[in-house]
């Protein structure tokens, strides 16, 4: 127990550190393009937040939160995702006051009690962004673009983007009435959960994942045809505009989210040799979320995309980019009164700025030189008595192995000038 992650979690390790932090960077790079400010919220919020702002009868909230009583008394639960404490902070901290939009972003873990598997984790990482303010489609399709960029500038081929209009509360419960008498007399070949879903939240049925409750969907009515005037020129606009800037994209029905405050815009990148796991960036339009929350009616819209699927992906496509090895400088100190002066060296080659490591336990030139290639050192500098009684250090370039003799009172400025170079 105490040498092992909880089930679901895992540690991210030195040496694939990087993958993360190139992606993250990517992720950077892009959102200032596009005008997205990095928004950083508790990892916990109070219970109520996520039943209002996911909604008391999905999955996320039903079955997948971790909910516990902090030592007041008070319903904590660690965020499952970041859309509704985005909304949050953006009502409690006023960040409407400018008028206009918007645009946030965010990159870090969420919590969710899921069964874990290959891309699938209780503790996992996303990266979302949140436009809030603005009602036209143009706006659909920027965040819809950003999304492809990113997926783009990774190098992530066979990616299938899919897009939908669920409507809006005006189109919508026309559109339920008529999925309900088409499921109806299908209902106890449903899945249960398909079941409890047929009153409560009948689009959902079309995204269920059992393979029956998905051969039953099939011939089922279209969302859009049956869309409020409002809601069918947003959905035509946002295709012109996605074929304006030559995005593919391919109209999929079943792509639903069933709760009142979503509408309009839904969509989803999939990348397919990633299989089961294969969505790795979703989002859509949530006009309704920000008064269900407590504020004024505002238009937003979004996504999220989980990071170790994005890794994952990069992985099999062979994307991801090598760990560097960073060291400018190995210090070798032969013997007991080399020490102190390398030890010295070792802090005036970090006060200039280089990275510079030695060995404390005395090892042989050997061990200390494979220490340096181990750690790519591009100079390695030796101190040992003879060094100390000539005042001067042996520099040895890893690289092409030349030596040198180098006094010390002109040590510093020689390795910087080399490593500089
Ligand atoms: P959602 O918030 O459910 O729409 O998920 C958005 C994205 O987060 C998905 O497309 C996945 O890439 C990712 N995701 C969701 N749940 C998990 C999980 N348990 N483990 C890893 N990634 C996840």
């Amino acid at each position: 127990m105490l040498t092992t992650v909880p089930r679901g979690t895992k540690d991210i390790l030195p040496e694939n550190v990087h993958e993360w932090q190139y992606l993250e960077n990517k992720i950077r790079e892009l959102c200032l393009l596009y005008g997205f400010n990095e928004i950083r919220t508790p990892m916990f919020e109070h219970t109520e937040l996520f039943m209002r702002g996911i909604g008391e009868t999905t999955d996320v909230v039903e079955k997948e939160m971790y909910t516990f009583l902090d030592r007041g008394g008070r319903s904590i639960t660690l965020r499952p995702e970041n859309t509704a404490s985005a909304v949050r902070s953006y009502l409690q901290n006023k960040l409407y006051a400018d008028g206009g939009i918007t645009k946030l972003f965010y990159i870090g873990s969420m919590f969710r009690y899921d069964k874990p598997q290959a891309g699938r984790y209780r503790e996992f990482h996303q990266f979302g962004i949140e436009a809030i303010g603005e009602q036209s489609s143009l706006i659909d399709a920027e965040v819809i673009s950003l999304g492809a960029a990113l997926l783009k500038d990774l190098g992530l081929n066979d990616v299938l983007l899919k897009i939908n209009s669920v409507g809006c509360p005006k189109c919508r419960p026309v559109y339920r009435e008529k999925l309900q008498s088409f499921f109806k007399d299908k209902l106890t070949e449903l899945c249960n959960d398909c079941q409890s879903r047929y009153e409560r939240n009948p689009l959902r049925i079309l995204d269920c994942k059992n393979p029956h409750c998905k051969e039953l969907a099939e011939g089922a009515p279209k969302i859009t045809d049956c869309l409020c005037e409002e809601c069918a020129d947003h959905f035509d606009k946002l295709q012109d505009s996605l074929t304006n800037l030559g995005i593919d994209y391919i109209l999929d029905s079943h792509l639903v989210r069933g709760l009142d405050y979503y509408t309009k815009t839904a969509f989803e990148f999939k990348y397919l040799p990633l299989g089961a796991q294969s969505a790795i960036l979703g989002g859509g339009r949530y006009d309704g979320l920000i008064e269900e929350c407590g504020g004024n009616p505002t238009p937003a819209v979004g996504f999220a995309t989980g990071l170790e699927r994005v890794l994952l992906a990069l992985e099999t496509q062979k994307l991801l980019p090598p760990k560097n090895a960073y060291c400018d400088v190995f210090i070798i100190a032969m013997g007991k009164k080399a020490e102190q002066p390398a030890f010295k060296l070792l802090q005036q080659l970090h006060d200039k700025k280089l990275s510079a490591l030695m060995d404390y336990a005395g090892r042989s030139m050997k061990a200390q030189m494979k220490q340096a290639n181990k750690n790519g050192a591009k100079y390695a500098v030796i101190i040992g008595d003879d060094e100390l009684a000539n005042e001067s250090a042996t520099v040895r370039n890893m690289t092409d192995s030349a030596q040198t003799t180098v006094p010390f009172a002109s040590l510093i400025d020689k390795i910087t000038f080399e490593v500089n170079k």
